[in-house]
Formats: structure tokens, C-alpha cells, sequence
């Protein structure tokens, strides 16, 4: 058995997470829903990888067919992180897409790049009617691409 023949996804979520962010987008339907997302970054072999262990829904100015974060809430939501999650970063974010599918739009992009600077950093887009999920992180330019990722399930 070769150790490099794991394969090694880019993001790690918590099945607990992803279920959280899916109610918060049912909850609020037909609307679009916002939040963060907290966990790790880690480097291994040269590669960064993120294991998401957490979500925080996030104040929002939303429509059906756009949302944005209310101003001050990443601020806030720092703040909030260095008070009761010092283990934890803000290691992206996600918003929903009810009824029209994964992907990123130019506003989406623009957020993105305005809020989320580092490389590892990424962007969960869930559609709560067609049931799907999926991670992206913004590139050079304008361009965005799709994170492979994994559903870890953790027995407590
Ligand atoms: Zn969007």
C-alpha cells in the first residue's frame, strides 16, 4: 500500500456543517441565505487543504436572486471567533442558490475577492430544491474552479 494513492481532497467538510447550512438554507426559502465557514487550513506535502468544522449564519441583505453580507458582519463575526472559537478561523463562506443550481456569479466572485483573500480560502454554494452542494475557489483574473471535496463523518 501506497500512501500517495490516498486520494487527497482540496476540502474537508463535516457532515454535521453541511447539514447545518442546508437547514439554514430550507429555513429561509425562497430567499438566499449567507454565512461562514470556520475550520482549519493545513499544509501537507506542499499542498493546503481545508477541513470545514463549522458554520456561522451570517446577517445578510438578500433577494431571491442575489445576497450579500449586511456590512461590519465579518467583523463581527472575527470578533466573535477570537472571543469563543480561538481554535477556529473564517475559512470561507457559503450562500445558497435555491432552484438554479452550483456556481459562482460575477457578484458572487467580487465578494468573494473582497472578503476572501487567501488562496485556500473558498466558496460553498448549496441548492436546497435540486439537492446539491459544491465548493469553488476564485483564480487569477476573474476565473473561478471547482474544489473536489469530502464529507468526513466523525463518531463522537
Ligand atoms: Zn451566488
Amino acid at each position: 500500500m501506497c500512501a500517495e494513492e490516498r486520494p487527497v481532497y482540496p476540502v474537508y467538510i463535516d457532515l454535521e456543517v453541511l447539514l447545518d447550512v442546508t437547514k439554514h438554507a430550507l429555513e429561509e426559502l425562497p430567499r438566499e441565505v449567507i454565512g461562514f465557514l470556520l475550520g482549519r487550513a493545513y499544509t501537507w506535502n506542499g499542498e493546503t487543504y481545508v477541513h470545514v468544522t463549522g458554520s456561522i449564519r451570517g446577517r445578510s441583505i438578500a433577494s431571491e436572486t442575489s445576497v450579500a453580507f449586511a456590512p461590519d458582519s465579518l467583523a463581527e463575526v472575527a470578533e466573535s471567533l477570537r472571543r469563543d472559537h480561538p481554535d477556529k478561523e473564517i475559512v470561507g463562506w457559503y450562500h445558497s442558490h435555491p432552484g438554479y443550481g452550483c456556481f459562482l456569479s460575477p457578484t458572487d466572485i467580487t465578494s468573494h475577492k473582497s472578503c476572501f483573500a487567501m488562496p485556500h480560502h473558498v466558496a460553498l454554494v448549496v441548492d436546497p430544491v435540486r439537492k446539491e452542494a459544491a465548493f469553488f475557489r476564485v483564480s487569477e483574473g476573474f476565473g473561478y474552479e471547482g474544489v473536489r471535496s469530502a464529507i468526513v463523518r466523525r463518531r463522537v
